[in-house]
């Protein structure tokens, strides 16, 4: 049990990553928070992750709120000490990538994926932090970053800068929060099969060569980054900050 009675919020829980991430913090002890942005089609399978959870013998509760608005990580901090009377952990996961070319990138899809992936989760780590220092025992704070902060991509012009804004958020708040006891790293996935993709890798030419330059031979799956986010959570990682992990089966390394 490396979370045990660790309260931990996770935005963008009800599915994919977040919602494996989720589900592996609770079999490691801990009670969550669920982070989603509220849609009725998402809350079946919040409601399925809750189910889960507390089949773990822990407990959660969800807050569909949409993550670029600047106070919703204030409501996430709020429902963490309302029901579990305060926070140790908070993964910032939600995001978007709207795939689309640069030269005619509309205007809205731009804003809303900087607003959804950066903006909003610079205020939600900010309320968190005031939490945990507030509470004076330390903690740990994981964005969810990507492999796009350090490559480029055609269709992605708007998500890589949000995914490089985060690493470099968790670099200078592992600065700021150090003096706090409260720890910041970054997660960096690779390609890893969920909703956020499904439609890029139905392109099986697309599909075969993603799989093609991943050493470890195969796409990532959300419980990949479960392990990783839990480690980086727990205190078997209590002298690691500032720090990004690739999570992406080597695909980083393969350039020759
Ligand atoms: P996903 O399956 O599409 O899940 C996205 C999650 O974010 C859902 O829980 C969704 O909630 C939530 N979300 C989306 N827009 C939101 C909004 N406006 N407000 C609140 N919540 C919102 O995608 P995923 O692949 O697990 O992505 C999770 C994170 O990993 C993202 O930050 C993504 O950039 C990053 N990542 C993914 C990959 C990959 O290959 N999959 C690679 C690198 C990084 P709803 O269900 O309510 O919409």
């Amino acid at each position: 049990m490396l979370l045990n009675d660790k309260t931990v919020i996770i935005t963008g829980a009800s599915r994919g990553i977040g919602a494996a991430a989720a589900l592996e913090c609770a079999r490691q002890g801990a009670n969550l928070v669920i982070g989603y942005s509220g849609s009725p089609t998402s809350k079946g399978q919040v409601d399925e992750l809750i189910q889960q959870i507390e089949a773990q013998g822990r407990k959660a509760v969800a807050v569909g709120a949409p993550a670029e608005d600047p106070d919703t990580g204030a409501a996430l901090v709020a429902a963490a000490v309302e029901h579990f009377s305060g926070v140790d952990v908070f993964v910032n996961n939600a995001g978007i990538c709207p795939f689309h070319s640069f030269l005619d990138m509309p205007r809205e899809t731009y804003l809303k994926t900087v607003d959804t992936n950066l903006n909003g989760a610079y205020f939600a780590v900010q309320a968190a932090a005031n939490q945990m220092k507030e509470q004076g025992r330390g903690g740990a704070i994981i964005a969810v970053s990507s492999i796009s902060a350090l490559v480029g991509g055609a269709m992605q012009t708007h998500y890589t800068p949000t995914k490089a804004g985060l690493l470099s958020l968790m670099q200078s708040c592992a600065v700021a929060l150090g003096p706090y006891g409260i720890r910041c790293n970054a997660v960096l996935p690779g390609t890893i099969e969920t909703d956020i993709n499904r439609d890029d890798l139905s392109d099986t030419d697309k599909r075969q060569y993603m799989e093609s330059r991943t050493p470890l031979g195969r796409l990532g799956r959300p419980d990949d980054l479960a392990g990783p986010i839990v480690f980086l959570a727990s205190d078997m990682a209590r002298y690691v900050t500032g720090a990004s992990l690739l999570v992406d089966g080597g695909m980083f390394v393969n350039l020759q």
